[in-house]
Parts: structure tokens; C-alpha cells; sequence
């Protein structure tokens, strides 16, 4: 076993809960909605929700471990779940937010169970990661805003009961260049919000990231979560980044360890050609197994770290180093555990789901090429050069 970072018992107990009654459910690839009743049913739901109103009280890193165990077991349970534990985790940490929504639905998930998430990505207006600006309108109506777009990529948009959406405000005093843009919490049960399915995708199969429609959605004044011209400062802080990073990067490690659990497993019971050796007795394999272990711990110690400075001292620089390495090692992970099993891993089945489960990390923000542009940014700016050139 991995050593493992802080956990108190009643984490601990509603994580084992939970993952006990998902090895028997066993998801596979189909979107499977006993998974998300399972979390519920242990608890688990509440991770992220304080201890005075009622939940476990989770810590970033405990969080993190919370999600490494359940991608090891079934990656699209684990990112569905992910989402849940960002959003709330954020709301929990960040500088403002309106205090009536956030004890609303930490009410809402402690006494009936919701499960939320965010609906940001629109068809065609790519990642908001990169700054899109959201096609879904918002129009004041009275006292309150009426919302009509598409979101894609909602995921485990069956089991959600609310949904962080983004909207462009139509308040009149339209800037064309940087107009305003706001997010609300919307409640998924009110009329005129209808769910679609369709998410036929490389991994994460099971995620069910669907397609959240709103058709003149009515939301009360208090839905309005923040809102700011496109490009100005998230009022929030760096709570939603620091979440979203590490709650992505701790569900694909999982894949990851999970992959890892499974081929060494295989390896030893499996015994080619005349039984006298197992698979994983070959001196390749086990170079295989330690390049893919390595990686693998590395990263673990880098999430946990990050989640750690965050929770200490609310500094999120390395998120995205942690979201980049722990990808990067799922990626890695998968890949040398399909090289180990050779045919055997080709066919359908834990270890050819693990390898695509993991490509969707890959997709997931903070993207790559953001986070090393970020890194050789910061390098060039830090460094000090005399004018003839010399450090
Ligand atoms: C499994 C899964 C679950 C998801 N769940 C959710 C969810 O619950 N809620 C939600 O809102 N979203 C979700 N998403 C959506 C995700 O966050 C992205 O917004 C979405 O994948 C689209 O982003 P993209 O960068 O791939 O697409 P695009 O922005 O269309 O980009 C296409 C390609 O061009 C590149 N590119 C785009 N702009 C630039 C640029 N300026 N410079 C350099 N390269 C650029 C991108 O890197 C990409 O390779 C999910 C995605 C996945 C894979």
C-alpha cells in the first residue's frame, strides 16, 4: 500500500463505505447512477461541506486522497465526483461569495443530498479555461435573471441537482469587447431546464458529461454567484483554480494508481507458455512496473503538496504543476501497464479503460501548454541579466 496523507475517521469510514459498495457495483463503461448513490448513501457527498453545517470538513489533501482512492476503482465515478468536491471546496475557501447561497446549498447538500457541479463550456466557444465568453444569456426579469443557452460537457449532468452555469449579462449598456459575464446557481429542477445525453467520447465514458439546456430558466436575485467584465479578476480569488486543479489531477493519479494495482496483480497470477514463471518475475516487467511506480509517487507527492500549501497558506502556484505531473503519470501509468499485458490488457476490460480514462485528463483544465507557457514565463521574468548578457 501507498502510504496515505491525514484523513480523520469519519472520512476515512464514508470513503471505505463507499468504496466497498462500488467494487460490488463494479461501474464498467456505461454511465452507472448507483455509483453516485453510493457516495450519497456512505456520506461522502458531504466531503467538502464544513463540519458546523454538518458535513466531514474536508482538507484539500484529504480531499485529494478521497479522490485518488475513487479513481482507482472507476474513473468516471471519480471525476463526477471531483466536481462536486471542487465547487464545493471553492465555495468553502473563496475571498467572497454570497453568503446566503453558500449555507443554502451546503444546506441543500447535507439534508436532501444535491449534487452539483459547473456548466461552463459551451459548443464552439471552446475551453473557458482560455478565457471564452459564454454564448448562454442572461436578461434581468424583475428581481431576478432569466437564462437561455446550451452548456456541453456537463458531467454526470443525470445525477446533478444544481449547476453553477456562466451567462453573458444583457443588461443594456452592452460592451462588445468586454462585455460582462456573471455565474448562477441554478436549480435543476426548474422549468423550462432540460438534460440531454450524448456524451460518446475516447475515456471517461461513464461520466455521462452531457448537454444542459436552459430555455428561459427564471433565477432569483440571490442565484447571481459573482459577476465581472470578461478579463477582470475573479472576485472569488484563486479558490475555483486551486480546487479545480487539484480535484482533477488527484482523479486521474487514480486512474493511474489504480492501473498500477491491477497490472501487478495480473502480473503475478499470470503464468505464460509452460507456468514455470509469472509475468511479473521477467526483470523487463518489473523495469516497467518501477518506471511507472515512480512516476506515479512523484506525482502523488506533488498533489499532496500543493493541496497542503494551499490549505496552509492559501498559495496555489503549483496547482498546475500538480495537475500537469499527475496526467502526465496516469498517461505514463496506463500506457506501461497495456505494454505489460500485452493482449490480454488490448481487450476490453479494466486496464483498456484505465488507458482511455486517462487521455481525458489531458483535456481537462489547467491544459498543458498553458501551465508550461506559465512556467517559462515566470523564468524569464525572475531572471536577472546584466546588459552584456551575463547572469
Ligand atoms: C471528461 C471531461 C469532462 C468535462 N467536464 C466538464 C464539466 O463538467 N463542465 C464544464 O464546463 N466543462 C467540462 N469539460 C470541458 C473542458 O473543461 C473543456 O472546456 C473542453 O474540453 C473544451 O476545451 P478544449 O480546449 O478542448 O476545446 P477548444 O477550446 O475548442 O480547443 C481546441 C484545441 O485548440 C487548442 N486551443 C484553443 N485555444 C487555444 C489558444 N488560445 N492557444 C493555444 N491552443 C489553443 C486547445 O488546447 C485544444 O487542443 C470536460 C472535459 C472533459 C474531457
Amino acid at each position: 500500500m501507498r502510504p496515505s496523507g491525514p484523513m480523520t475517521p469519519e472520512i476515512r469510514a464514508a470513503l471505505d463505505d463507499t468504496l466497498a459498495r462500488l467494487a460490488v457495483l463494479d461501474p464498467g463503461d456505461a454511465f452507472e447512477p448507483r455509483a453516485a448513490a453510493t457516495i450519497v448513501e456512505a456520506g461522502l457527498h458531504r466531503l467538502c461541506v464544513p463540519v458546523s453545517s454538518g458535513g466531514l470538513g474536508a482538507s484539500m489533501a484529504e480531499a485529494a486522497e478521497v479522490l485518488m482512492a475513487l479513481g482507482a476503482i472507476d474513473g468516471s465515478t471519480a471525476l463526477g465526483f471531483a466536481m462536486q468536491v471542487h465547487v464545493v471546496g471553492a465555495m468553502r475557501d473563496a475571498t467572497v461569495f454570497p453568503e446566503r447561497l453558500r449555507t443554502g446549498l451546503d444546506r441543500a447538500i447535507v439534508e436532501r443530498a444535491a449534487l452539483v457541479n459547473n456548466a461552463a463550456t459551451e459548443e464552439g466557444g471552446g475551453s473557458p479555461a482560455r478565457g471564452a465568453i459564454p454564448g448562454t444569456r442572461a436578461v434581468p426579469d424583475g428581481d431576478g435573471w432569466r437564462l437561455t443557452g446550451e452548456k456541453t460537457w456537463t458531467t454526470w449532468l443525470p445525477n446533478l441537482t444544481h449547476a453553477f452555469v456562466t451567462a453573458r449579462l444583457h443588461e443594456g449598456d452592452e460592451d462588445l469587447a468586454r462585455p460582462m459575464v456573471g455565474t448562477f446557481l441554478v436549480d435543476l429542477s426548474s422549468g423550462g431546464v432540460e438534460r440531454r445525453e450524448g456524451f460518446e467520447a475516447l475515456g471517461m465514458r461513464g461520466s455521462a458529461s452531457g448537454r444542459l439546456v436552459l430555455n428561459d430558466v427564471r433565477v432569483p436575485a440571490e442565484a447571481v454567484v459573482q459577476r465581472r467584465r470578461i478579463g477582470a479578476p475573479d472576485p472569488r480569488g484563486a479558490a475555483p483554480l486551486a480546487w479545480f486543479g487539484v480535484s482533477i489531477a488527484a482523479a486521474y493519479l487514480g486512474v493511474g494508481e489504480g492501473a498500477r494495482a491491477e497490472v501487478v496483480r495480473w502480473a503475478k497470477s499470470r503464468r505464460p507458455g509452460d507456468g514455470s514463471a509469472a509475468v511479473a518475475e521477467i526483470p523487463s516487467v518489473q523495469l516497467r512496473l518501477g518506471r511507472m511506480d515512480a512516476e506515479l509517487r512523484a506525482a502523488r507527492i506533488v498533489v499532496l503538496d500543493a493541496a497542503g500549501r494551499w490549505e496552509a497558506d492559501r498559495d496555489a502556484s503549483d496547482v498546475p504543476l500538480a495537475k500537469l505531473v499527475a496526467t502526465r503519470a496516469a498517461v505514463t501509468a496506463t500506457d506501461e501497464a497495456l505494454r505489460i499485458a500485452g493482449g490480454p490488457g488490448f481487450l476490453a476490460g479494466p486496464l483498456e479503460r484505465a488507458f482511455r480514462d486517462a487521455r481525458a485528463g489531458l483535456i481537462n483544465p489547467p491544459l498543458e501548454d498553458v501551465a508550461l507557457q506559465g512556467f517559462g514565463r515566470a523564468l524569464v521574468a525572475e531572471a536577472k541579466v546584466s546588459r552584456a548578457g551575463e547572469a
